[in-house]
Parts: C-alpha cells; structure tokens; sequence
C-alpha cells in the first residue's frame, strides 16, 4: 500500500512567520527539521496500519527544505521545482492515499497563519468550477483525477476546517490555534509529532475499513479562474491560450481535465512574474 506525503511549510508547528520558512534566514533551519520529524511521523504512524511504500513531495518553496540525511529510509524524497506535479509529485493510479503536512489556508482566510493560495504576493483567489479553493483543494483535486482520496491534514484549524469543509470528514491534527496571519498559540514538537503519527495510523485503517473520504473528483471539463492581486499580473496571464479576461483581476480559462487545469494555473501564476 502506497501513501503520498504532500508537505508544505507554512502549517509546521511553530510557524508563525515568513522568515521561518525562508532558507534565507537564520531561524530556517530549526522549521525545515521540524517539517522533516512531521513527515517522519506520518510515515511511521501509516507503517504502523500496515502501508508500506511511501512517496514524499517537498512542496514548498523551490522543493528543497526537507532533510533527506533524517528522513525515513523507507521514503523516496521528490525534490527540486517545476516537477510535472509540483506538490503532488509522486501521485499515481497505485497511490492508496495522500497525507497533507504542514497545510496552510486558503488565500485571504481569517485566524490563519501565512494564509495564501500559491503565491502569497500575486493570487488574491483560485476557484474551481466556482468553487473558492486554496491549495488544499487544488492539490486534492489532482489526487482525485488519478482517483486517490486524501487522507488526512496538519496545519492550524482553519487549514483543517477548509480542508474537511470541501474534502469531507478527514483525519486533522491542528498543531496550532491560529489568531492571526502572523500569531498562533502553538503546541510544542514533542506534543504535535506524536499526535501525527496517531492521526496517520487512524487514517490507514480507516482507509483499509472504508471509512475514509472519497477522492475529491472535479467535473470535466474544468473551468479555472484566478484572481489576482494586481491587474498587471492578469494583462500578462491572459495571453495563456484560451484565457479570458473578467475585469481588473481576474482571468479565466476552461480545460478538458484536471491535469490541464493545474498545468494552466501554474502557468498563469508564472506569467505573472517579471
Ligand atoms: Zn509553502
């Protein structure tokens, strides 16, 4: 039985600042370890039910945080950038499940901490078929199109209340109480990492009594619109193929599946750029 590990950075315990997940700075190092003892757990506690091949996806950033030297040895790490699947990279028809670790909110959500949906400077919001998503829901639906359910999510509560709010009733460990997009009352590793693995167990075996969520399958074809933050980011987005213009901010584009619609929203995000 295969698991994804989809990992982000923002949703670690302890995170409560950019800084913290910017390899630039000095405090980087302590969270990337952090990142790599969460991911360890959700091994672990997946083994314990029985799963037995694991794939791991660094998803933030350019794909290089997690610490390969301590990572699990029965993991195969997928690292670097601009992978065919990003921070779903590893999902296939054979993959049983997906874990979420270190999730954050949607873009513009309340009491979530560095809350964003892909670029925290240029998407104000990313709708699915009009359905409002951050990257819990984007991801998710890529899962769905190889038909792979998401099992479980780490993160604050409000990453975890969206993610059971369109995905349905998952496994979540809140490792933190958001109260703002920079504060949060947070637990301790010592407390978080342990409660991972439990929560990861539990969502192997209630995958194996059927129990778990379905794979969050979108409807195809898929309609993508994309809200920017400035309208200069949608004058360049909407040269991509297909792309309609809104208004100021917001571009959209309909594609056959999910894998285009992912395609094409990573494209538009880095058009956007210089
Ligand atoms: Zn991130």
């Amino acid at each position: 039985m295969k698991i994804l590990i989809a990992a982000d950075m923002e949703g670690v315990s302890g995170v409560t600042r950019w800084e913290e997940t910017d390899p630039t700075h000095r405090e980087y190092s302590r969270f990337r370890k952090i990142m790599t003892d969460e991911i360890n757990a959700a091994i672990a506690g997946a083994a314990d039910a029985g799963a037995n091949e694991f794939a791991v996806a660094d998803g933030h950033g350019d794909g290089t945080n997690i610490l390969i030297e301590e990572l699990d040895q029965r993991a195969r790490l997928n690292s670097g950038g601009n992978s065919p699947l990003s921070m779903v990279q590893g999902v296939d028809q054979e993959t049983a499940g997906i874990f979420f670790i270190g999730y954050h909110a949607r873009s513009g959500s309340q009491n979530a901490v560095l809350a964003h949906t892909w670029s925290s400077g240029r998407i104000a919001n990313l709708w699915l078929n009009g359905i409002l998503m951050g990257e819990y829901g984007l991801n998710a639906a890529v899962a769905g199109h190889f038909g792979v359910p998401v099992l479980m999510i780490s993160g604050d509560q409000t990453a975890c209340a969206q993610a059971v709010e369109l995905l349905g009733k998952l496994e979540t460990v809140v490792v933190k109480q958001a109260s703002g997009y920079f504060a949060a009352g947070c637990l301790s590793p010592q407390v978080t990492i342990p409660a991972i693995q439990e929560s990861a167990k539990r969502a192997v075996l209630r995958l194996k009594g059927g129990t778990s969520p379905k794979p969050f399958v979108v409807q195809t074809p898929v309609r993508v619109t994309v809200e920017f933050r400035q309208p200069e980011a949608a004058d360049r987005a909407v040269r991509l193929p297909g792309a309609k213009r809104l208004d100021g901010l917001r571009i959209d584009f309909t594609v056959p599946d999910m894998l285009d619609a992912y395609a094409g929203f990573r494209a538009a995000v880095k058009q956007s750029y210089d």
